[in-house]
């Protein structure tokens, strides 16, 4: 499970603003995107050999990008391909409205791993005409377009313009909807030919309610028809996207001749194992191979993890990142994780929901080394893997904070206004001001180390029985986790914040987030459908209402303009402990009715005035909803015998390079 940057609302950026310390984080602006950099502290002080490694494992990362574009809808690579082309080569006036256009819908594009928006889902609209588009097309001719085996440039027209131009054609990556069948409304190239029930049926034959350890089913697989007979493609060497595995395989196998620890090279190994055959049952071994080792500094995740873009939530996108621990920061997580037993028995979870002993849960702070594949460019900021529930249970997870990414939010969204604007009064912004950045990376911390490690399900119960609404449900019971200890003398006692005021910075901020602020992120007209936006939505509008009796959250007027302002912080904790033993009591009892009017009563709908006004406020400042990051070059020093003698760091590429130079140099599954 992630938590996204979306989680950092606050930490919005004003594109002019900052080059802070000589290191310039602003790297791009367009749509409603901005592109930012982050640093590598510590990068220079890792041994040779760790150098090394770092850099064989981000070649291995870099390999597997196509994969994510090709996931995220079938024709997403040819128009990739087909844009850079014409942008390129293209010789007219590059000033002019259609080539500005093609340009931003390509920057999009790239953002995105695909034509459709990387978290509403929603297709992007060009603002290019249809007619510039074909005559640029034809302009490129045979050799330069991305045709399939045998097909003409006509026919490559005819098959890719109303993909691009039709808002009727694929027009959204994954559906969320109510009451239609996801899988043929979703644009996503997880499935081909199906219907949700055939899905739905398929998995459940091969599901066995009672096998106490069950692969993680589709996980690493495109399910489709042929002839009438439905099967699984699955992702492997020799399978689907084999090129893309096989480049990732060479790099991990020269990154295992160079393991910081014999644990670390097992695990590699069996990653490597897994993607040659594609056994689910090898991607468990490795797995827990992974969880259990917790001593080296340089850890990396890289395979088909998340299941976010898929409506049924379960083939996994693929992702890579590449880290390693930052020691001083990660005294914090430690200490959380040591205490992770005293967590889970104060809980204010009925005790048969609970788990006995709170199995390995590690902690750290990390500093990210490269970001790809569904982590790419917009990233996590936190992550706690696997997600199979029995691993976690029986050999621990790895949960950690991306500080290097959380650092770079916060110092390129000084000064932009934007607490100003919405936070009620100095009292809030100073409370943020002083704990906010703290507070906020503490929350992370309590939501991958402890929320999603935490309870356990009543025997018998189908981890998937909260269907569709899953990980919305998971994300929702993770935070109000994190939101019920953030308040918590423990953690005044642990030393890990300063004060019993400390907490309030990031309740206040959540608030504003979840009722107010993260609606700017909504067209118009449309509901909350992505899962974090969704839980967050879910927790603060319940315990609006439900502390409204006692004004515990209230909405001020003051200028014609809303604020929120928290009048009891200690009542407001005691609802969302509320909050959360229902929450891990639907999971618990796999109560999908329950659950789903949870998210239907409070994590869809809002005050469409409330939105209008705070689309309006947000917009003069002109700061991008959205955030992503450019990653650093690495290149390698070499004797006269070819061998490395150094790693180096460059900060200086800018977006439209990388992503031309990924295209050019990472590209196995393009035509
Ligand atoms: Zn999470």
């Amino acid at each position: 499970m992630v938590i996204s940057a979306a989680a950092i609302a606050m930490a919005t950026t004003n594109f002019m603003a900052s080059a802070q310390n000589g290191f310039n984080y602003n790297v791009d602006r367009f749509a409603d995107i901005e592109v930012l950099r982050y640093q590598v502290p510590g990068f220079e002080e890792l041994s040779l050999k760790q150098k090394k490694l770092v850099y064989f494992l981000t070649e291995a990362a870099l390999q597997g990008r196509d994969i994510l574009f090709d996931q995220n809808g079938k024709f997403n690579l040819a128009i990739r391909t087909t844009l850079e082309n014409i942008y390129t080569s293209y010789k007219g006036d590059r000033s002019s409205k259609d080539f500005k256009g093609l340009e931003k819908y390509l920057k999009q594009v790239w953002f995105a791993n695909g034509i459709h928006h990387h978290y509403s889902m929603d297709k992007f609209v060009p603002e290019f005409s249809n007619s510039f588009f074909t005559e640029q097309v034809k302009k490129l001719g045979k050799k330069n377009l991305p045709l399939a085996k045998g097909q003409s440039v006509d026919a490559f027209i005819k098959e890719i313009t109303p993909v691009i131009f039709d808002p009727a054609v694929m027009a959204k990556r994954v559906n969320q909807a109510d009451g239609v069948d996801l899988i043929l409304t979703s644009a996503c190239n997880l499935y081909e030919g199906v219907t949700q029930q055939e899905v739905e049926d398929f998995y459940a034959q091969l599901k066995d309610p009672n096998d106490p350890t069950p692969v993680s089913y589709g996980l690493n697989t495109r399910l489709v028809k042929v002839n009438g007979k439905i099967a699984e493609q699955v992702y492997k060497i020799g399978g689907l996207y084999s090129s893309a595995i096989e480049n990732i395989c060479n790099w991990l196998k020269k990154a295992s001749e160079v393991a910081e620890s014999p644990a670390m090279k097992a695990y590699i190994d069996k990653l490597v194992e897994y993607y040659t055959t594609g056994s689910l049952k090898t991607f468990d071994e490795y797995s827990i191979l992974w969880a259990e080792e917790t001593k080296c500094d340089i850890d990396f995740i890289n395979g088909f993890i998340e299941s976010y873009g898929d409506p049924l939530g379960m083939t996994g996108a693929w992702e890579s990142i590449v880290n390693f621990k930052n020691k001083q920061s990660s005294v914090r997580t430690q200490i959380i994780s040591e205490n992770a037993q005293w967590f889970e028995d104060n809980s204010p979870v009925d005790a048969r929901f609970k788990k006995e002993k709170v199995k390995g849960v590690s902690a750290k702070v990390i500093t990210a080394a490269i970001l790809a594949g569904d982590s790419y460019p917009a990233t996590p900021i936190g992550i706690n893997l696997p997600n199979a529930n029995w691993i976690r249970a029986a050999h621990g997870s790895k949960s950690v904070t991306l500080e290097n990414i959380t650092d770079a939010y916060d110092k390129a969204a000084q000064g932009n206004g934007f607490n100003e604007e919405f936070v009620y009064s100095d009292y809030e912004r100073d409370l943020m001001k002083k704990y906010g950045s703290l507070a906020d990376n503490l929350h992370t911390d309590l939501h991958e180390c402890l929320g999603h490690g935490s309870g356990k399900l009543l025997p018998g119960v189908d981890p998937d029985a909260l269907k569709e609404h899953g990980s919305t449900l998971e994300e929702t019971r993770a935070d109000l986790f994190a939101l019920y200890y953030l308040a918590d003398a423990k953690l005044v006692e642990l030393g890990i914040l300063p004060n019993a005021d400390a907490y309030k910075a990031e309740f206040y901020k959540y608030v504003m987030n979840g009722l107010m602020t993260q609606l700017t992120r909504i067209e118009p007209g449309k509901d909350i459908e992505e899962a974090h936006m969704r839980n967050r939505h879910i927790i603060t509008e319940w315990a609006y209402e439900k502390g409204k009796a006692d004004n515990v959250i209230e909405f001020v007027k003051r200028d014609g303009k809303t604020y929120l302002r928290i009048n009891d912080y200690v009542k407001l904790r005691d609802l969302f402990g509320q909050l959360l033993a229902e929450v891990q009591r639907i999971k618990s009892e796999g109560d999908y009715a329950a659950g789903k009017k949870l998210v239907e009563d409070y994590g869809v709908k809002f005050d469409s005035a409330l939105h209008t006004e705070v689309i309006a406020r947000y917009s003069k400042l002109n700061i991008a909803p959205y955030k992503g990051f450019v990653n650093p070059v690495y290149t390698t020093v070499t004797d006269a015998k070819g061998n490395i003698t150094d790693v180096k760091i460059d900060y200086t590429e800018g977006y439209v390079d990388q992503m031309l130079r990924y295209s050019k140099h990472y590209s196995p599954l393009t035509r």
